[in-house]
């Protein structure tokens, strides 16, 4: 007789796995966008404080609900006319992929009172729809005129998507130009750029992140299983 071991793990069972496989200098951000509530409850009833959102709506229904120690990424492209509403509470906004972006990042935290941490996000993959800058765009926001006079805003490190492919050749080429390029950068002296954080990897690929340098992964699926909607 064959009996199929069927094991269907809970959310924060699979939150430790991934969290015990990744070293202590790895940040893993919980991606719980389209997800309840109650399912991020689980997660930090585990002891995880960190989760990402990639809709300022959502976020925005969602935070208040939640407790106050959780640390809120915004993950997803980021309109100009929404910053001002997850500026008062935002951890890291992970995907400023613009300097027209990043402006008003600035704008609104003098308006707040803050300083927002931001990473920039660098185009990375094949594919023309991901979002991102290019070195020149980067090197130019990287400056003591440009990034030197924005107050509001300390810039941490870089964030990348690669291609979604099956060709592991292909994903480890890109995540390696953004160590490069991370590791290029890190000799600027700019204050407000403070670069600890190479964001990279989601539940498909962040084995292949880890080993191209990242320290921090972005999973979702892999934790609270596969989303209907996106
Ligand atoms: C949805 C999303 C993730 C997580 O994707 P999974 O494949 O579910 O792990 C990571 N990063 C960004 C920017 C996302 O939008």
């Amino acid at each position: 007789m064959v009996i199929l071991d069927i094991c269907i793990m809970t959310i924060a069972e699979q939150l430790t796995k991934i969290k015990n496989s990744l070293n202590e200098d790895t940040t893993l951000v919980a991606v719980s966008k389209t997800k309840p509530v109650s399912d991020i409850m689980e997660a930090y009833g585990a002891g995880h404080h960190d989760f990402g959102e990639n809709k300022v709506q959502e976020l925005c229904d969602k935070h208040p609900e939640l407790p106050d120690d959780i640390r809120w990424h915004f993950i997803g492209h980021l309109q100009r006319n929404k910053v001002k509403y997850i500026v008062p509470f935002v951890h890291l906004i992970h995907g400023v992929d613009s300097l027209r972006l990043l402006k008003e990042v600035n704008k609104r935290a003098l308006q707040n009172d803050v300083v927002v941490n931001c990473l920039l996000q660098i185009h990375i993959a094949e594919e023309a729809t991901k979002y991102g800058l290019d070195l020149d765009e980067l090197m130019q926001i990287l400056s003591p005129d440009c990034l030197g006079k924005m107050s509001g805003v300390r810039v941490k490190g870089l964030m990348g998507m690669a291609t979604n492919t099956d060709d592991v050749g292909q994903v480890r080429k890109e995540f390696e130009s953004l160590r490069q390029t991370y590791d290029q950068c890190l000799k600027i002296d700019v204050a407000n750029w403070q670069p600890e954080i190479l964001s990279m990897g989601m539940s498909g690929d962040f084995p292949i992140a880890l080993e191209c340098g990242s320290n921090m992964v972005r999973i979702g699926s892999a934790i609270f299983g596969a989303r209907n909607q996106h």
